[in-house]
Order: C-alpha cells, then structure tokens, then sequence
C-alpha cells in the first residue's frame, strides 16, 4: 500500500489529482480497519492540513473546517450557544479518545447508515464546500450523500460546513446498548425553524437522510397519530440486524417523535 503525506492543501489537492482511487485519511478511525484488511490500494494522508481544523462564527453563520474534530466541536463555546444540537451529537459520540481523532468530514465522508452527525447536520440545512484541482463548489449537504457508503464526490475535498445562525427549537436523542461508546440503534434530530418542521435520523435507512414525508405532515395543521406512523413508513426502511429488529426501531422512533412534539409545544 502507497502513504502520501499531503504537506499543505495545495499538495492533497494535487496528490488528490494524481491518485484518483487513494483514500484520503484523518483520524483513520473508520478506515483503518480496511488499511489493516488491505482494502486501501493508497492514502493520502491530511493529518498535517491545519488549514482546514478551525471553528469561526461570522455575522450570520458558523464555518466548521472539514478536519474539526468532534471533541473540538464539543469544546466550542459558540457551538454550545448557537448549534447546540450539533454540541448533544458531539457529547453521544464514542469516547473521548476517538472524538480527539475523528474528523467531522470523516465521519460525513464514510455515509454510514450510523454516523452520528450527519442527522443533525441535515436538519440545520448544513452547506458543505468541495474542492479539487479544477475549483471550489457549496452545495447542500442533503445533496452529497446519495447513497449507502456513497458520495457525489469527483476527486474533491470536503474543506467546510457551514451553518445559517438562527432562532430555532431542537431535539436530540441517540438510542443504543450502552452509555458510552454506543453504535446507535437509532437517533432521531429534529428542528423547529420559522415554524417548519426538519427531521432527520440514524440508522434507520441505508443512508442517513431527511425524513421529507414527516416534515410535511408536521408542517400542516392537522394530522393523527396514524398518519405519523404512515409517514414515517415512507421515510424509513429499517433493517433487521443484530443491534435490533425493525419492529423495535419503528415503535422507538415513533415513541421519540411524541416526545420531540412534547418538547416543541412547551
Ligand atoms: C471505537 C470506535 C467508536 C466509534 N464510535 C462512533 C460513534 O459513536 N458515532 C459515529 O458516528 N462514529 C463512530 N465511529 C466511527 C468514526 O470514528 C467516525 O466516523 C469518524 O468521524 C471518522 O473520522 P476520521 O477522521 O477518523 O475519518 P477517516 O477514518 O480518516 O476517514 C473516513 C472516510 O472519510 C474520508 N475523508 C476523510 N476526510 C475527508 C475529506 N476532507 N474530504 C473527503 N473525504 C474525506 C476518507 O477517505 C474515508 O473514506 C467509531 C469508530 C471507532 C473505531
């Protein structure tokens, strides 16, 4: 297997060019079981990229640099005041010790059906900026991910999330065995925002998306508890596994909905 140590943003990109079916590698704490499992021909390694490990917070939004780690978020005093959702995600996140090594664009560039931050940062209608050696383009986070494990990536490299600053009412909840170092059986992030509804969850769809079916029948005026179990059929295709059944994780989600309701109506 080929390690490239990228210097600087300029040399990933060009090394990024150069070698095509490399992975690019942080923390390493997703791929470094497939390193071990020779399922990595090569790396490019972005661990000396400081450039790209920053939180700022501007006039309107909050900028994340692609290579932010989740304890860095955590720690982030702007973070805890003004996307405190994406602080209730970072506290539910392993351990300490591999939150000091994961990266957020990590764990939004492997597109586990488990990833803890990607339902979050849906609901915040996070931006995500790609660059490569032909330019830099923003698109919606809800746009990269299209499918299990499976980005619309052509040779670039996440730099930032960025996320609009303003007024809105959240939830969190992140289910699983244990009280820490806990893959989730399901989570569920939601928020309210100018009275609309976006609602997103983990491990409750070969991808982690937004659940575009219950935003609509929340975001009109009158609905029963029938049709949220409807609309949350249509946004969710659970699998059986050996965390849970699909049983379990509908009655859960839909237990964590009547408790996000709750929660918005005070
Ligand atoms: C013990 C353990 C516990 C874990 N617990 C959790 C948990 O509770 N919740 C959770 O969500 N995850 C968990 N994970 C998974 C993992 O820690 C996260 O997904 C992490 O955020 C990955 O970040 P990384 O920097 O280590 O990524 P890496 O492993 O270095 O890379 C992951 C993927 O992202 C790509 N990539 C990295 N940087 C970029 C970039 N800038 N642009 C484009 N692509 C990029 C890589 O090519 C690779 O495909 C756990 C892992 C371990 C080992």
């Amino acid at each position: 297997m080929k390690y490239l140590i990228a210097k600087n943003l300029d040399d990933a990109l060009t090394l990024r060019e150069e070698n095509p079916n490399f992975t690019l590698l942080f923390g390493a704490s997703d791929i470094a079981l497939k390193m071990k499992n020779n399922q990595v021909s090569g790396v490019v390694d972005l661990t000396h990229l400081d450039e790209l490990s920053y939180i700022r917070k501007n006039e309107n939004s909050i900028k994340i640099g692609a290579l932010t780690t989740i304890n860095a978020i955590l720690q982030n005093r702007d973070i805890t005041q003004f996307i405190p959702i994406l602080s209730e995600a970072s506290k539910e996140f392993a351990s300490h010790q591999i939150r000091n090594i994961a990266s957020l664009a990590g764990n939004v560039a492997n597109a586990s059906p488990v990833a803890d931050m990607i339902a979050p940062l849906l609901v915040l209608n996070a931006k995500v900026t790609l660059l490569s050696s032909k330019g830099e383009r923003t698109i919606f986070l809800s746009d990269l991910i299209i499918g299990f494990k499976s980005l619309d990536l052509n040779n670039e490299i996440i730099t930032s999330f960025e996320i609009e600053i303003q007024k809105r009412q959240h939830y969190y909840r992140k289910v699983g065995p244990r009280a820490k170092l806990n893959i989730a059986k399901l989570s569920l992030a939601m928020v309210k925002q100018d009275e609309r509804y976006f609602i997103s969850g983990a491990s409750l769809n070969p991808y982690v998306k937004r659940f575009t079916n219950l935003e609509e029948l929340l975001n009109g005026k009158n609905y029963s508890d029938v049709d949220i179990k409807e609309a949350m059929d249509k946004d969710i295709s659970p699998s059986g596994s050996f965390r849970s059944t699909k049983e379990y994780r509908r009655k859960v989600l839909f237990n964590m909905l009547g408790e996000a309701l709750g929660k918005f109506a005070i």
